[in-house]
């Protein structure tokens, strides 16, 4: 953004407010979205750009849905922003047109949901050139949809000089880092639900990563691939071959592969039910895996102690329940110490709980991309981050 002149333009600026919200109230549980873009609107604002915003909310399915108005958000983005923000009832169409022509420099005015418009997710051509009408430059700033190639992510880049905003930048910046040129030692640390989602990246870091660590969920179908009873765990028994492929690749490539030693199981998959910690050798039966232990966390801290790059995606237990936690709250503890690192944390329900507990500026990056940053790591090509200009 800082290569091309915004004075006095029309920035149509991309951004990422799919904010989590309460539908019956309007009410947003979530600002964070909004105000990882106050950077970029800070500095066309003063530049003397007149910067109109274009952001998607949840699913409308291209009709228009009135509990998905982005104008709760507007009012939000002026009470952050100490500035009065327009709005407009659509994003393509007269009305928007005379709102923008109307525009002064340093004005804000944040344009309907793009997704009312079928247009949008189909990412055809006559929507995207009736968007890009609306700017005289394209600002990307919304990384967390970058890995969609719809009109405003992608189409109108094509229409106008296309540029990164600051947190499009900061994203890129940091998640390149992981992917062309860590520092190592570099050890990734996966977890969550589903092996079968995580895969794919577990296949793209195999190839760059010094060491590899599993936990959650998804370390249960590399357990028991390995022969361990994981009693009623959430398996994918689909993927017992595809574990045993990754084990035999890592160890081939002189990948270091760690999965839990011992576990919190519990009786039901409940908040409140019965747990305890046991090896993973002796899970009883009947019982499920809701979190990794104390041992394995030590055992983690250990081997990324002496660390240069550290990419964590996914919880190692059933974070949302508090009593199934723990692990993923000391492991946050544990990189957020590592000085010497940088450290750099993608997923959404990952960031949620490096967010929860307040520790969000103690790592290098928190990614905002949950399937964007995971197919950065993949090694994907991003289409809206495509679009845009090379330097
Ligand atoms: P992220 O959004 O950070 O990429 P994921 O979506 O992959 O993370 O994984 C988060 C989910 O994984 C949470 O809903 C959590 O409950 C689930 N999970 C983690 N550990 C377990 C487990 N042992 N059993 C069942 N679900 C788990
Ligand atoms: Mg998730």
């Amino acid at each position: 953004m800082r290569d091309i002149d915004v004075s006095g333009k029309r920035v149509l600026m991309r951004v990422d407010y799919n904010v989590p919200m309460d539908v019956a109230s309007g009410r947003i549980l979530d600002d964070k979205r909004i105000r990882a873009t106050l950077p970029t609107l800070d500095y066309l604002r003063l530049e003397g750009a007149r910067v109109v915003l274009l952001s998607h909310l949840g699913r409308p399915k291209g009709k228009r849905d009135p509990s998905l108005s982005l104008a709760p958000v507007a009012a939000r983005l002026a009470e952050l922003m100490g500035e009065p923000v327009q709005t407009a009832d659509d994003c393509i169409g007269t009305v928007v047109q005379d709102a923008v022509a109307a525009l002064t420099d340093g004005d804000v005015l944040l344009l309907e949901n793009v997704r009312f418009h079928p247009e949008e997710e189909a990412n055809e051509e006559e929507f995207a050139k009736a968007l890009a009408s609306l700017g005289d430059v394209f600002v990307n700033d919304a990384f967390g949809v970058a890995h969609r190639a719809s009109a405003s992510t992608e189409g109108v880049a094509h229409l106008r000089p296309a540029v990164a905003g600051f947190l499009m930048e900061s994203e890129i910046n940091f998640l390149s880092r992981a992917v062309e040129e860590p520092e190592r030692p570099y050890a990734a640390i996966i977890g969550g639900a589903k092996v079968s989602s995580k895969m794919a990246v577990i296949e793209a870091l195999l190839e760059r990563v010094d060491k590899l660590m599993l936990g959650g969920g998804m370390a249960n179908t590399f357990l028991k691939a390995e022969g361990f009873d994981v009693a009623e765990s959430l398996v994918e028994d689909d993927y017992m071959a595809e574990a045993k492929r990754i084990e035999e690749k890592a160890s081939e490539r002189g990948v270091k592969l760690l999965l839990p030693a011992d576990v919190v199981v519990a009786e039901r998959f409940e908040a409140d039910s019965p747990a305890r910690r046991v090896s993973v050798k002796d899970v009883p039966a009947g019982w499920r895996i809701m979190d990794v232990g104390e041992t394995t966390i030590d055992v983690y801290a250990h081997a990324l102690a002496e660390c240069k790059t550290v990419v964590w995606n996914g919880p190692m237990g059933v974070a949302e329940m508090p009593s199934f936690a723990h692990g993923s709250h000391r492991l946050a503890g544990v990189i957020a110490k590592l000085e010497e690192a940088t450290t750099i944390i993608g997923g959404g329900e990952t960031a949620a709980v490096v967010e929860s507990l307040g520790m969000a500026e103690e790592f290098s990056h928190v990614s905002t991309g949950g399937g964007a940053s995971l197919e950065f790591l993949e090694g994907r090509e991003l289409p809206g981050v495509a679009a845009l200009q090379d330097r």
